[in-house]
């Protein structure tokens, strides 16, 4: 299939950041796709977008999500932006592989981003060939979707498509575009963008923006933008206790990568932990450990800290005051985040009273999950028989800890039946393991086989149903020499 006919296509697409924010991207095209070809498309989020699912199919969907048609009410942009990478400032980044190609409001009133990412140069793309691989594009499209189905806020993935041409990286590789369906794409560095340049005008135009957008609620507060900054602070807070509770590891949380919505955003050398270890890492190029697992919540602080950087001129025309009221907010963090990990960690104990030892209770699970080296999603997995059955004198990794926590379930005034089905409800069975992720990538690029990624899709998207034929998803990989490693792969 080269060309689909398509004259006059419309989506229904509504572009307000084109339309409203002059200056803060650059109109533009995608690259032509050689051969254009559907690996995946999302029927049901199509279904939410308010999409016609049969429009978006076959070798249409496969011309539309290559970026070869271009819907007629669609305004291509390149986003600009900024950012902190590694802790080192970026002043000029921006959408190098990516294509904005507008908004789209769902049928629940909620205004999403639909963006092509691998579709080719754009103004931003330094040195790089604006293109994605097909292993990064599939993973992506796998763990935003695991992610979504785990309850985590969450850059959805509509489509996948390989574009029929090689792409160079350390080998030739098949080129490939992910469409990717987002709250919005606004960054900490699309405000750090304007900041640095002392565009001060702009950085309340986009706050004003985003206030309009993501917090409406926003609009009548005395302080309009110390309230911005609380808001998106409280949602980075909830979102990186999602991701602690399921033992994900963002490896890239620069500032460029976080999103001002509160949605888990631009998934590179990101991974799920098997064996329980706070300082685990996985990307090759967080060659420190910056992005580990237990160092997210500070990062998070410390990208927040940047965003406030950019409000100073925006919040208190005194800047010392400004620089006073962010510094406070900035500070709240800790216990918000604390706030929420520790809701996040009961759940996951299906406890549903607050009680003063619970703190405690959880650190020592988590030290004692340390200490055995246990599987992460595993061992919390595990808590649903060991409530049902109240076996305190079975030997398992949690047997010290056991009869202090049956003990504190016993305060919930719960029968252990409804304890257990509620624990099943909250931890996962099945996460992508990193070795199935990895099977899935490899043999769809080495391969053009499929199936790995199409089974492990489905296993992941149903996390919380255990299924018997599908033990093999269920265990970490047997233990090998190298720890495991995962690479930006752009
Ligand atoms: P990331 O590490 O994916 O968050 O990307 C960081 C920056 O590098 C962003 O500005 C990207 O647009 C840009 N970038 C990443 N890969 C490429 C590529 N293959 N071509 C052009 N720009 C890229
Ligand atoms: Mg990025």
């Amino acid at each position: 299939m080269n060309d689909t006919p398509i004259t006059g296509l419309r989506l229904g697409f509504d572009n307000s950041y084109a339309a409203s924010l002059d200056g803060f991207y650059t109109p533009w095209e995608a690259d032509r796709a050689p051969n254009p070809t559907l690996i995946h498309f999302n029927k049901k989020l199509a279904l939410d977008l308010g999409l016609d699912p049969n429009v978006l199919a076959a070798e249409r969907g496969a011309a539309i999500f290559s970026g070869n048609v271009i819907p007629t009410d669609a305004s291509p942009i390149a986003q600009v932006y900024a950012g902190h990478q590694f802790g080192a400032f970026s002043p000029q980044l921006g959408d190098g592989r990516a294509l904005l190609l507008g908004e789209l409001v769902d049928t629940k009133g909620t205004r999403r981003d639909i963006q092509l990412k691998g579709s080719g140069r754009t103004p931003y793309s330094r040195g790089g060939d604006g293109k994605a691989a097909m292993g990064p594009v599939l993973r992506e499209y796998l763990i935003a979707e695991a992610m979504h189905a785990l309850g985590v806020p969450t850059t959805r993935a509509l489509a996948a498509v390989t574009t029929g041409e090689l792409i160079y990286r350390e080998k030739p590789l098949p080129g490939a575009i992910l469409t990717r369906v987002a709250k919005s794409h606004i960054r900490v560095g699309t405000f750090q963008f304007f900041a640095a340049r002392g565009e001060h005008d702009r950085v309340r135009q986009l706050a004003d923006y985003v206030i309009q957008r993501h917090y409406p609620g926003i609009t009548t507060n005395p302080e309009p933008y110390l309230e911005l900054f609380r808001a998106i602070a409280d949602r980075q807070a909830k979102l990186i206790a999602k991701w602690m509770g399921i033992g994900f590891i963002h490896g890239v949380m620069n500032t460029d990568n976080m999103a001002i919505s509160g949605e888990t955003i631009d998934y590179g050398p990101c991974a799920f932990m098997d064996t329980f270890a706070p300082n685990t890492f996985f990307s090759s190029i967080d060659s420190h450990g910056r992005y580990a697992y237990g160092a997210q919540p500070s990062i998070a602080q410390w990208n927040l800290t940047r965003f406030a950087e950019t409000l100073i001129s925006i919040v208190d025309g005194d800047q010392d005051k400004a620089v006073g009221k962010l510094t406070e907010e900035v500070k709240n963090f800790r216990t918000t985040y604390m706030d929420y990990w520790l809701q996040e960690m009961r759940g996951k104990l299906g406890l549903q009273t607050e009680q003063s030892g619970d703190l405690d209770l959880i650190t020592d699970l988590f030290q004692l999950m340390a200490d055995q080296k246990a599987d992460f999603t595993s061992t919390f997995r595990s808590l649903a028989n060991l409530a049902a059955d109240n076996t305190a004198d079975e030997n398992t990794v949690l047997t010290p800890w056991l009869p202090r926590w049956l003990q504190r379930l016993s305060v919930e005034g719960r029968n252990p039946s409804e304890i257990t089905k509620y624990l099943l409800e909250v931890n996962p069975a099945y996460i992508p393991r990193n070795h199935k992720v990895e099977e899935a990538l490899e043999k769809a690029t080495n391969e053009n086989d499929l199936v790995p990624f199409f089974n492990l899709l489905d296993v992941v998207t149903e996390p919380y149903n255990e299924k018997p034929n599908l033990k093999a998803y269920l265990e970490p990989a047997p233990p090998e020499t190298a720890p495991y490693r995962t690479f930006c792969g752009t």
